[in-house]
């Protein structure tokens, strides 16, 4: 596969990598942090030409996402876009493909866990962009006796990260996909055993669920399949996602009153699809070597 060198950083971003270079010294995975950060060229060109289409993108509702996954033959390799449903919502309209040779479910579960303890791990999948993730019971990540879904799931991770120039302060609450619209069936028939999906909020408005965000992936040979969503804004459906009455309503009452425009979303989309591909591509090709290194022995 053909990369290339991501060489856009905005300035306060590039000033974090200097910030995260010095903290990540002395640590024992001090290697796997790399500045030079390579992108596949076929993903990168995907999102080159303009946004999607309106009537190519649709809303979170969980037909549209079941009719998604069912189909992976045809799943796009990058989508990125607005998708405006009129009076139930308008977010961003994310959609990314990734294949990760030598990667397995069970490394990519194992760095969900992992990487939560300390900042700096969490930096090393993005040096630029990562400031921090913390979860709310840690200790649950080093107990041998919780499955992966008890580890993450009820264990809201908060994250403060950069998506292009603007820094996001939110926590997300992963969860079963099943509760984010997905069919067990449908899963369980496309061998897509791997899950790191949930809904989000702003740090500050925990009462407003603004995102949708699916990672879902199988097995396959040679490597690992990774199936991404975002749905970044406000839609009626985060309600019913999040289990927050009202909540998706607010949101998008909200973000009428801010006057906030597809142009807006399409921007903010753009970046999403950057930051998506940039750290994805960068985690699969040093995870079968740390994981050799610091997973379980
Ligand atoms: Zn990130």
């Amino acid at each position: 596969m053909k990369s290339t060198l991501v060489t856009y950083f905005p300035p306060k971003v590039q000033k974090q990598l200097l910030e995260n270079q010095k903290n990540i010294q002395g640590k024992p995975y001090e290697k796997y942090f790399n500045p030079e950060m390579e992108v596949p060229v076929d993903l990168i060109k995907a999102i080159q030409f303009g946004p999607q289409a309106a009537e190519k993108t649709f809303p979170p509702t969980p037909e549209n996402l079941n009719r998604l996954y069912a189909d992976l033959d045809n799943f796009p390799n990058a989508y990125y876009g607005a998708a405006d449903d009129g009076e139930n919502g308008l977010t961003t309209f994310n959609i990314c493909r990734h294949f990760f040779p030598g990667v397995t479910v069970k490394m990519m579960q194992w760095w969900f866990t992992w990487h939560v303890l300390e900042k700096e791990r969490y930096s090393i999948w993005f040096p630029y962009a990562h400031l921090a993730n913390t979860v709310v019971y840690p200790e649950r990540m080093t107990n041998p006796d919780l499955s992966y879904e008890e580890k993450l799931y009820g264990n809201p991770n908060h994250i403060v990260e950069y998506i292009g120039n603007h820094l996001m302060d939110a926590v997300i609450h992963f969860t079963d996909p099943t509760q984010l619209g997905l069919d067990k069936a449908l899963l369980e028939k496309q061998n897509l055993t791997f899950s790191a999906s949930g809904w989000s909020h702003s740090y500050d408005t925990p009462e407003v669920p603004n995102a949708l965000m699916l990672h879902i992936g199988r097995d396959v040979e040679g490597g690992f399949e990774l199936y991404t969503c975002y749905f970044i804004g406000a839609h009626t459906v985060l309600s019913q996602y999040s289990g927050i009455s009202g909540g998706g309503e607010r949101g998008v009452a909200g973000m009428k009153s801010a006057g906030i425009t597809r142009e807006f979303m399409e921007d903010n989309s753009y970046e999403m699809a950057v930051h998506d591909i940039t750290e994805f591509t960068r985690l699969g090709s040093i995870l079968p070597q740390l994981y050799a290194e610091f997973g379980p022995k």
